[in-house]
Parts: structure tokens; C-alpha cells; sequence
């Protein structure tokens, strides 16, 4: 049996109808945005693996720093210790956060980093003795799929079963360009409901089909927010360490988040590592003799030291001149295929922000999430051998910053034969 075979007996995959979707390709090595699977066959990874890998598969110096780490001191309890992989991380980070951030938590993935943002946010005004308990999202909003993070999240089917269990939120609609209905739905919502936290995806909406707005307009929900003491939470599980051309969406605003939200792109794409910031105002919010004000959560294995120090290589092969001019140059060819594509009627709503490009396809098909006409682009895209997934109508490209341009050449004439095959 092959890999496809003997995965099909026991296992059970993430947002996956295993009655209906077609079987998962056995994948058995990377190297750069390539893969290659069970029988032989190469892709491009345009999506980055679900935008985790910005350095490329199987990344020699990653791998280097992993290994040096696993054979000095591979993982220790958090909880009474310390060590020196975190202890570097966190000061790389506050190093290059917005300088409100001061305070570095660690935990294991996305979802974790949202709900931990939500919890410090709650507890917040729980130590304090104030009532709020209303946490402000946008419509469309993904932040994760753990309860609080699910709460956030505003895309329906990946919450319907669960809606009745959940906190309180109360969503505003996606700042347009031109309208203050966002702006309005704000204030709106603070009038009635005196909430603890607004949690945004700072810049650009992924899951909902990279949805990108204009950073004048979260300023001034940001400092709308600010204002009413409502407590700004910027989840850049997505958008962190380069993806929109600055090193965070945040760094694109004047008014800066009180807590940050990082994790797939943190450590290269390698192991799962997650990070929430803060503020020294809101870390102080938890500083008392009373023990009973501590932030009670944890996981097992917080500030893992082999995750640390894979993030720390990360960072410094993102801050070297070769991946600033890949950025550049991916944003530069992104623009470039934009004014390609502008002429056919069918591509609506082109747009790209640093290595971020996604147009909707029209069509008169269904374009459900995971509908049909999203798995007739996504199987045609595999058979050209370059992985994306769209999202419904609208196809995305979202590649690895070490993507060469004769790759990103191949992604580009795949993508636009489907404009002139499924228009
Ligand atoms: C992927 C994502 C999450 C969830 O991260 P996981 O590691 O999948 O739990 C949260 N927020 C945003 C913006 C994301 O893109």
C-alpha cells in the first residue's frame, strides 16, 4: 500500500468530508517551494503550506539551528524555569514589534495565540472589576479554530454547529474604502455594549479569501477603540514577519495594537510555536500580590527552546538583504501580473499587498467555500502541478519569499489559463 492507501485507514484530516474530497497526495520531500509526492511528481507550493514556510522547504540553516538546539538542551518546563533560547527571542521580537509591545507569551499555534490575546483582554477588566465582556470582530474574521477563537470568527460553516456555546461577540463589517459604515457600526457597538476587546486580522482577511483594507481605516477603529479603553488586538497569525512587505501589518498604522498575535510564519514553517504580545499596561493589569490575578493559562510545552531558536534563525534570514529584495521582488512581479490579468472581464477585485495576490474569478457556477467550482480550480491546479487552494471563486497566491521567477512564471501562466478555461 502506498501512502494515500494506508493514511486512508486511520487517518482524519482537517476541514476535510472524507466521503466526498478526493483522496491526499503523498507528499515525501521539500526542498525550497518545492515538493515532490509518492509517485514521483513535483508541485509548486504557491500557498507556502497553508502560509507557514517563507524560507523554502527543508531549509539548511533552520535545520542547523533545530539540530544545535535538540542536542544542547531540547525542551525544559516553562513554569518556574527559563532559558536562553526565549530569553533571545523575546528580545529579537520586542526589538522589531511596534515599541508598545513589551511583554512576550509563548504558546503552540494560532488559535492558541487569539485565545490567549482574548483571555488576557477579559481577565484585564475581570482584575479590575469592570463588566465587559463583548469582544468586537470583523464580519468574515478567521482567528483560529479553538472555542474563543472560533468565537472571533465570522466565516459561518466553521462555526454553526458550535454558536450556541460561545463568548459574546458582536461583529462591524470590513472598512470599504469610502464608507464609515465600519467606523459607525463601531461606535454603535461600544454605545450599547461597553466591550472589552476589538480583534481584527490587521490589513487583510485570509481564510475569507485574502479580503485586504486600508490601514487609514483601522487606525481610526483602532483609535475609535482606544478611546473607549476597548483593548486593540491585532491577530498577524498570517500577516507577520514579512507577508504584507513590512516586517508586520501593524507597522503599516499609527495607532498601534495593545496585544499582537504571531505564529506560522514565526518559526520558517518547521514546528508549531506561537506568540501573544503585550503591552506593559496590560501586563501590569495582572501584577498584583493577589495570585488570584495571575493569567492562568499555560501549555505544556510553552516556549519550546528548539522553537525558539529555529524563530530566532527565521527572523535573521528574514532580516537579511536577500529575503528584504525577495519581498521586493515578489511585490514587484505581483503588480506587474495584476496589470496582465486587468484585462479580462472575468477577473474582479485584483489585488496584492507585499507577497499577497488574489483576484475573484466571475462565474455563474457555485461558489460555496468548498464548493464545486472551487474544486474544479483546485484539481486543475494540481494537475499543472502548482498547489493552491481557492477559497470559492477567488484564487489566491500567497508563495514562499525564496520562490524564483521562472517559478513564479509557471504559477502565474497556470493562473492565468484558468481564467480563460473556467471564465
Ligand atoms: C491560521 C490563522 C489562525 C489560526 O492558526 P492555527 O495555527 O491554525 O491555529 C489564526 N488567525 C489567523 C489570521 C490565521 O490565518
Amino acid at each position: 500500500m502506498n501512502l494515500q492507501e494506508r493514511d486512508e485507514q486511520h487517518l482524519w484530516h482537517p476541514y476535510t468530508q472524507h466521503q466526498t474530497a478526493a483522496k491526499p497526495i503523498g507528499i515525501v520531500k521539500g526542498k525550497g517551494a518545492l515538493l515532490w509526492d509518492e509517485e514521483g511528481n513535483e508541485y509548486i507550493d504557491a500557498i507556502a503550506s497553508w502560509w507557514v514556510n517563507p524560507y523554502g522547504h527543508s531549509n539548511e540553516r533552520l535545520a542547523q539551528a533545530a539540530y544545535k538546539q535538540l542536542t544542547q538542551l531540547e525542551h525544559v518546563l516553562f513554569g518556574g524555569f527559563t532559558h536562553k533560547p526565549a530569553v533571545e527571542l523575546g528580545e529579537k521580537l520586542i526589538s522589531i514589534l511596534p515599541k508598545n509591545q513589551q511583554k512576550v507569551f509563548f504558546s503552540d499555534n494560532g488559535s492558541t495565540a487569539v485565545e490567549i490575546g482574548i483571555k488576557m483582554a477579559l481577565q484585564y477588566f475581570y482584575n479590575k472589576g469592570e463588566k465587559r465582556f463583548t469582544v468586537i470582530a470583523f464580519e468574515g474574521a478567521f482567528h483560529g479554530d479553538t472555542f474563543g477563537a472560533m468565537a472571533a470568527s465570522g466565516i459561518s460553516f466553521f462555526t454553526e454547529a458550535f454558536k450556541e456555546h460561545l463568548l459574546k461577540v458582536v461583529r462591524i463589517p470590513l472598512p470599504k474604502k469610502g464608507s464609515k459604515a465600519a467606523a459607525e457600526a463601531m461606535k454603535a457597538v461600544i454605545a450599547e455594549h461597553q466591550p472589552a476587546a476589538f480583534i481584527f486580522e490587521a490589513l487583510v482577511q485570509g481564510a475569507s479569501g485574502m479580503q485586504i483594507y486600508e490601514p487609514e481605516a483601522l487606525d481610526e477603529l483602532i483609535d475609535i477603540a482606544k478611546s473607549h479603553n476597548v483593548i486593540t488586538i491585532a491577530d498577524e497569525v498570517m500577516t507577520g514577519f514579512g507577508r504584507t512587505g513590512r516586517t508586520f501589518a501593524s507597522d503599516y498604522l499609527k495607532h498601534k495594537p495593545d496585544i499582537m498575535c504571531l505564529s506560522k510564519a514565526l518559526t520558517g514553517g518547521t514546528i508549531p510555536l506561537a506568540i501573544t504580545t503585550a503591552t506593559q499596561e496590560i501586563f501590569d493589569g495582572f501584577y498584583s500580590k493577589d495570585v488570584n490575578k495571575a493569567l492562568f493559562h499555560g501549555h505544556t510545552f510553552t516556549a519550546n527552546p528548539t522553537g525558539c531558536a529555529i524563530a530566532l534563525e527565521a527572523i535573521s534570514i528574514l532580516e537579511s538583504d536577500e529575503m528584504q529584495a525577495n519581498l521586493k521582488r515578489i511585490a514587484q512581479r505581483h503588480q506587474q501580473f495584476l496589470e496582465r490579468i486587468a484585462k479580462y472581464p472575468e477577473v474582479e477585485n485584483p489585488r496584492t499587498l507585499g507577497v499577497i495576490l488574489a483576484f475573484d474569478l466571475k462565474t455563474n457556477q457555485n461558489t460555496d467555500y468548498y464548493g464545486a467550482f472551487r474544486d474544479k480550480l483546485y484539481n486543475f491546479f494540481i494537475s499543472k502541478g502548482v498547489i493552491l487552494r481557492p477559497v470559492g471563486n477567488i484564487i489566491y497566491i500567497l508563495p514562499p519569499y525564496i520562490i524564483t521567477d521562472e517559478q513564479l512564471n509557471k504559477v502565474y501562466d497556470v493562473l492565468e489559463e484558468a481564467i480563460l478555461l473556467f471564465k
